[in-house]
């Protein structure tokens, strides 16, 4: 996952100056957030269900050894093949190598988080085979050599005018259609390619270990068609996915819908395990499960951050975090992005984002509040501020630091500077123009009050 070469810092204080794109995220978000708050309100044992989804995550990665191992024998023993990929060239390198083996030209995709993380369109490109997504978000995102910017909803920051005229040009539909035209459109357009496709590319939204299998949940069905028509399917996951059995998904598919897009359940839940058998009547003739580690052991061996690798990318947090509301998430410079992006960019990379995305956050508490794993974000963010601080800081940062801490651990002297800063606030607004206009570019100086708190209780 290459982080992009802006850093937050720079994307977000231009982000937020967009208020078009604002009122579009807002609007998304604001929606999700209510049917989340209403179909979890229906479930009484909601609270028990997260309890439990946590438990079994917490001792799933654990003993993750032993369950990765357990797949693969169970993948095996059902007739399809497991990959391990490191890093990203190594999962790129096996599925280039799967479609070239089984003479691969096209390859119809699904939305797939981690085919993003190792940018795999990319290398199916360079190495001659040509992808199309068939998510009609993804589709979008492809179409306008764009990039996703909400775990569940990649074009949260377009319009629907921008996508007809989009359109329009691609597919020839009239630059004022609506939303029905355009998705007929698109599935008239995209049918072809689950006909004509040689692989199916999924990711998974968990792996059972006691039985092999990939679980698949959407609303578009388009994942089913691409498991189930090409001749081959390859399904691209990171190793966090596995839970230990089947019946897990009792718990897990009520917290991930429900949280995810505010359903009760999703359209289509596919459980998918091997190639087809004799008898069946659709399903590929091969199946191949690239397990990618990524930077993933070594979340799994950071004791501060290890919990990061418990989310199910539902984005309930994205939905809530009063930052993403206001930047969107191309800001964020991954493919992850929101509070808990924050978290697993610079822990998937090794530190790289260490520097900008863990102050992406206000610690308001949101995303740990609404997380249906319970997540601490709002911890391994502070963790990673820790981090942050303890790198070599310029001379005179430590000195203002310094300065800092020295004022707040004297009464005396902090009386003396909030005196101080009355006399002298005409100049500290002056802030907005002059050299430290950075601290107030995207946020308002709030006036200081005439009379200091601690001196309120002396009347
Ligand atoms: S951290 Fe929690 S709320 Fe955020 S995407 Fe992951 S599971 Fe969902």
């Amino acid at each position: 996952m290459r982080p992009t070469a802006v850093g937050f810092r720079e994307a977000g204080a231009r982000a937020v100056r967009d208020a078009a794109l604002r009122e579009a995220i807002r609007r998304v978000t604001d929606n999700l957030t209510a049917r989340r708050v209403q179909v979890t309100s229906e479930l009484p044992h909601f609270d028990a269900l997260r309890e439990q989804a946590k438990r079994i995550k917490e001792h799933t990665l654990a003993y993750l050894d032993r369950y990765l191992e357990q797949l693969e024998r169970e993948v095996h023993s059902r007739g399809g093949r497991v990959h391990w990929a490191r890093d990203v060239e190594e999962a790129c390198a096996h599925v280039v190598r799967i479609c070239r083996e089984s003479g691969a030209r096209l390859v119809a995709k699904s939305k797939s988080m981690v085919t993003e993380e190792v940018e795999l369109n990319r290398a199916l490109a360079a190495a001659g085979v040509q992808v199309v997504e068939t998510d009609l978000g993804e589709f979008v995102v492809q179409i306008s050599g764009d990039r996703p910017s909400h775990l569940i909803a990649p074009i949260i920051h377009r319009r629907r005018e921008d996508v007809a005229q989009l359109f329009a040009h691609h597919l020839g539909t009239p630059p004022d259609a609506d939303v029905t035209v355009l998705t007929a459109a698109a599935r008239q357009h995209l049918r072809q390619a689950f006909l004509r496709a040689d692989v199916g590319v999924t990711g998974a939204n968990f792996l059972v270990a006691e039985t092999g299998t990939v679980v698949l949940v959407e609303n578009e069905g388009n994942a089913r068609m691409v498991t189930s028509l090409p001749r081959v399917h390859v399904a691209v996951a990171g190793i966090e996915k596995i839970i230990p059995r089947l019946v897990d998904l009792a718990v897990f598919l009520p917290l991930l819908v429900r949280s995810a897009t505010g359903q009760r359940l999703s359209a289509y839940v596919s459980l998918l395990t091997g190639p087809r058998r004799p008898g069946e009547l659709d399903g590929p003739e091969a199946f191949h499960l690239v397990l990618v580690d990524n930077g993933r052991s070594r979340l799994l061996a950071d004791p501060e951050l290890r919990e990061a690798l418990q989310c199910v990318r539902c984005s309930a947090c994205l939905n809530v975090c009063p930052v993403y509301e206001r930047t969107g998430g191309h800001a964020y410079g991954s493919v992850y992005s929101g509070p808990i992006g924050a978290v697993v960019t610079p822990g998937l990379a090794g530190g790289a984002g260490l520097v900008d995305l863990p102050f992406a956050s206000s610690l308001c508490g949101a995303c740990r509040e609404v997380c249906p794993l319970r997540i601490d974000i709002p911890r391994m963010l502070v963790a990673l501020r820790a981090r942050a601080a303890r790198a070599p800081q310029a001379r005179w940062e430590r000195a203002v630091a310094r300065m800092g801490a020295r004022l707040l651990a004297s009464p005396g002297a902090y009386r003396w500077a909030s005196a101080a800063a009355r006399v002298l606030e005409p100049l500290v607004r002056w802030l907005p123009v002059g050299p430290l206009r950075g601290w107030t570019r995207s946020r308002d100086l709030p006036r200081l009050s005439p009379r200091p708190f601690h001196r309120r209780g002396l009347r």
